[in-house]
């Protein structure tokens, strides 16, 4: 079993009483044990009453820890003085779970490490004690170069109960190693990455037998970079439900961290009991990053890495990555040029789709009210030649539709019409796709009408403008009730494009039907199972 453990900073005499009721606060909500900081209290003269204080009225078990600045703490006094508290404590009436003392300090002089053994339960203790001891370890800058050693000097030391390690990530493939160290422990360890890269070995410390993880019971509360809260742990990332056969799922993107996906995903996989977890996966642009990162979980012998959504800017990278490594590509990711989905089968296989493509179809059929098959022959303008507008545009000529594209840089756009245009996809008619003048888009000849620009995006290049109006000049673009307009964009579900249309009595469609439904195509691939589409919804409001 591995404990959900909340660190407090306790900075004052007069903060112990809030703390105490943080502390059984974060019990009610799922911690089994409590980190008590007391860093900044162990300078007061009646620092030793306070801390039996709280270690008699904690809700649980407890860990005392007093952190010196050395080691990313805040205590800055004499050595003998902070050790001679714990002891007290130690050998006290109400004594603490744990003492964390950093390996550092126990090995600095062979004072500090009597007085430290003398506190502690172990096979040579005389006394009756039954305070264990956590010898621990930190490096905010890195991995340390002697990690190894260090994690050897711990666990060889006989009055050393629990080893603690913690680094500050420099990628991903840090916590592939603390998960190395988690498989290999000799004695009860905590091994934990600090820092945007860490957050996998601080979720999945059950899957590797972690003795612990820390949670901060509020936003910004956290002891540590990275520390997520308890509410994320328990209700995002379902804590409680990850052991050793739970797969790992995620997306990668740079940056990762703002996306939807891990809260669509999770309760997707809760709903239809599926033993996985999703995760953000920030991973730097450079395909070098992406090829070392994904190649190194992919090859991990127990991650049981099964698969990722991925984002900008590594949906090119994708295709690339299971080309190389001779994986199985999806006939319209190879028009498209990019894949927004990973599947690693259980047998190794890799596999690069892009559930976009389609989910645009679904999404235009489902607003029209029309079959796939009755697409073929209609005409389409697509706004837009990016990533996105390629796989519109993939979907389309797959369906027989003619497709006229307008972009704001013309050798985009005509690239993407040499790419697709007169290529056969299935059995549908060769590919019609050619580049259009912009005055072009107020022909009134298109009865489909797509954005598939980033303009209406809340927080992107144009929130407030109309792309349909950006790219005639603001002239009028016939729409009515024999127009489709389609927008991608899905922040803000009402774009100022679909306000205008459906004012204009055209039939509207926005972007997060599309969003989900590539979502639930992805989620299709990796479980067998439909995806929750209405709890989502939800979930999204
Ligand atoms: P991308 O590859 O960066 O392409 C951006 C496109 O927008 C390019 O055509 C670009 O034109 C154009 N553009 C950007 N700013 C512009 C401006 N100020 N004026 C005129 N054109 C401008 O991005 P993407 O991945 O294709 O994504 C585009 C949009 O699609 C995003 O807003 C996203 O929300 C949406 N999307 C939605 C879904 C969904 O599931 N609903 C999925 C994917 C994407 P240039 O070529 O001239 O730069």
């Amino acid at each position: 079993m591995t404990f959900l453990a909340v660190p407090l900073f306790v900075d004052a005499a007069e903060a112990i009483d809030d703390c105490l009721e943080r502390a059984r606060q974060s019990v009610a909500r799922g911690a089994r044990l409590i980190e008590w900081r007391i860093d900044a209290l162990a300078d007061d003269a009646d620092a030793a009453r306070h801390v039996e204080h709280l270690v008699r009225n904690a809700p649980a078990p407890c860990i005392v820890t007093c952190r010196p600045t050395s080691e990313g703490g805040l205590y800055d006094g004499d050595d003998t003085d902070r050790i001679s508290l714990l002891e007290h404590l130690a050998t006290g009436e109400h004594r603490p779970r744990y003492l964390d003392v950093e390996l550092a300090t126990y090995t600095r002089s062979e004072n500090l490490r009597q007085k430290v053994n003398l506190a502690v339960a172990h096979a040579k203790q005389a006394r009756d004690l039954d305070t264990s001891l956590i010898l621990s370890s930190h490096d905010f800058n890195g991995r340390p170069a002697d990690l190894l050693q260090r994690i050897e000097s711990m666990t060889k030391e006989p009055a050393c109960a629990v080893v603690k390690i913690a680094w500050l990530a420099r990628s991903l493939r840090d916590n592939l190693e603390a998960f190395d160290l988690l498989a290999e422990r000799h004695k009860p360890t905590i091994a934990l990455c600090m820092g945007r890269f860490g957050l996998m070995s601080r979720v999945l410390a059950p899957k590797f037998g972690g003795l612990l993880t820390f949670a901060a019971d509020r936003p910004a509360a956290g002891t540590a970079p990275g520390q997520p809260t308890l509410d994320d742990l328990n209700r995002l990332y379902r804590f409680a439900k990850i052991g050793r056969d739970t797969k790992v799922y995620g997306v990668i993107g740079w940056p990762a961290e703002h996306s939807r996906g891990p809260l669509l995903h999770n309760a997707a996989f809760d709903a239809v009991g599926h033993d996985g977890v999703y995760l953000p996966l920030p991973i730097p642009p450079e395909w070098e990053h992406f090829n070392a990162t994904v190649g190194a979980m992919v090859d991990h012998p127990r991650l049981d890495f099964r698969g990722a959504s991925v984002t900008l800017p590594h949906k090119e990278h994708l295709l690339r990555f299971v080309r190389e490594r001779g994986g199985v590509i999806d006939p319209l990711v190879d028009a498209i040029g990019a894949a927004n989905t990973l599947v690693v089968d259980d047998d190794g296989t890799l596999h690069a789709l892009n559930t976009d493509a389609p989910a645009a179809i679904e999404a235009l059929c489902n607003g029209m009210n029309t079959r796939p098959a009755d697409l073929a022959g209609t005409r389409a303008a697509v706004v837009g030649a990016g990533g996105a507008a390629r796989a519109i545009v993939a979907g389309l000529v797959a369906h027989g539709v003619k497709v006229v594209v307008f972009n704001r840089s013309r050798d985009r756009a005509e690239a993407l019409a040499a790419d697709f245009h007169g290529r056969q996809f299935g059995n549908a008619p060769a590919a019609h796709v050619v580049v259009g003048e912009h005055d072009a888009l107020g022909c009134g000849c298109f009865p489909i009408m797509i954005n598939a620009t980033s303009i209406g995006m809340a927080d992107g290049p144009a929130p407030d403008e109309n792309p349909f109006e950006a790219f005639t000049g603001g002239d009028d673009v016939p729409l009515d009730d024999s127009v489709t307009v389609f927008d991608t964009v899905y922040t803000p579900e009402r774009t100022p494009l679909i306000r205008e249309a459906e004012a204009r009595g055209a039939r509207v469609i926005t972007g997060g039907g599309m969003f989900l439904r590539q979502a639930a195509l992805q989620f299709h691939r990796w479980t067998g199972k439909d995806a929750p589409t209405e709890k989502w919804r939800h979930l999204l409001q």
